[in-house]
């Protein structure tokens, strides 16, 4: 294994590390009630997809 010449300074860790958890994959926002949802498929909070009522509300509790 190589041995870096110069260590990772501080700022180029914090910089590359930035990036780790920008967002949570496959998450859009529902067109319609505004939750994050997984894409491509139907909103669990409205019953949504694709500008569609596909699935019952549930009923409030
Ligand atoms: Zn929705």
């Amino acid at each position: 294994m190589a041995v870096p010449f110069r260590r990772t300074s501080k700022t180029k860790k914090r910089m590359r590390r930035s990036h780790y958890n920008i967002s949570a994959p496959g998450m859009v926002t529902c067109p319609k009630c505004g939750e994050m949802i997984l894409s491509h498929r139907v909103c669990p909070n409205c019953g949504n997809y694709n500008g569609k009522q596909v699935v019952e509300k549930k009923e409030e509790k």
